[in-house]
């Protein structure tokens, strides 16, 4: 099925690694022009930009840590510089942190909100200008956010505030043809699963699979799939939503 967005110009924040990197080779399998950011020098982010060669269009991985405010600016600069506008930002990129609640020291809530909160709301404040009639802003939230998970207060408070950032930014940019969502995942597997000791793999797989209604975990490719949904003139009523995309977990 041709979605026609071939040429189109996206911004993926963290495509390196998990799910960002399946949702920017989707994306870049459909045609789309993909900018993609990471924090440290890294062997994926050497191998990304192989793949993406190999895929064929205009495609720049670039380093930029979303916890310094600079660094986005100047990503989101970049992007003005090599596409001149952008159809699709994703704010994928996202710190996990397990800490009891009352060890939880402001250092660290500061931290998870700098990386998953603030640093949405600067690159969509930054993309703005770049952003015109039809385009899409998507951010990757969580099932957790609705249902809460122990030792992950912080992380949960930025998923749930990311719905409601969504929710009003539908409002108020909807008169400019823009679209804003949420994808809620579910569990995904990911390279960070694999590099678990395999007894422990085996296990947080089966635990996890036994809660989805489809009996397994999510890929990458899959919420890639959902972007793709998101990006194109599919879902042009689509706006202000959280699109759950966790195999039916409970
Ligand atoms: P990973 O840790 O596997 O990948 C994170 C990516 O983001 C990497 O490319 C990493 O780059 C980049 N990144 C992290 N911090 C920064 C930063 N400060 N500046 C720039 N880039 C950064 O994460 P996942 O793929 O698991 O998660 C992606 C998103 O999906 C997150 O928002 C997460 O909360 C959400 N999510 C994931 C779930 C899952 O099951 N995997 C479930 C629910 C939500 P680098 O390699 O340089 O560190």
């Amino acid at each position: 099925m041709d979605l026609q967005l071939a040429g189109r110009k996206a911004l993926v924040t963290g495509g390196t690694r998990g799910v960002g990197r399946g949702v920017v080779l989707a994306l870049a399998r459909a045609g789309v022009d993909v900018i993609t950011c990471h924090r440290q020098a890294s062997e994926e982010a050497t191998s990304l930009e192989n793949e993406l060669k190999k895929i064929g269009g205009q495609h720049h991985v670039i380093r930029a840590d979303l916890g310094r405010p600079d660094d986005i600016a100047s990503l989101v600069a970049q992007c003005s510089d090599r596409f001149g506008r952008l159809d699709l930002v994703v704010n994928n990129a996202g710190a996990i942190s397990h800490v009891p609640y009352e060890r939880l020291t402001l250092t660290e809530w500061r931290r998870i909100l700098d990386v998953n909160l603030t640093a949405a709301h600067l690159v969509i404040q930054h993309a703005l200008p770049l952003l015109g009639e039809g385009s899409s802003v998507v951010s990757i939230g969580s099932k957790v956010a609705e249902v809460g998970i122990p030792l992950r207060a912080h992380y949960t408070a930025t998923k749930a505030a990311l719905v409601g950032l969504t929710r009003s930014l539908a409002k108020e940019l909807g008169p400019r043809g823009i679209r804003v969502n949420v994808l809620a995942l579910g569990v995904i597997e990911t390279e960070a699963m694999g590099a678990m000791p395999a007894e422990q793999q085996a296990l947080m797989r089966q635990r996890y699979s036994d809660k989805t209604a489809l009996g397994r975990l999510g890929t990458p490719d899959e919420v890639g799939g959902a972007v793709l949904f998101l990006a194109s003139l599919l879902s042009r009523y689509v706006t202000g939503a959280t699109l759950h995309i966790d195999g039916g977990i409970s």
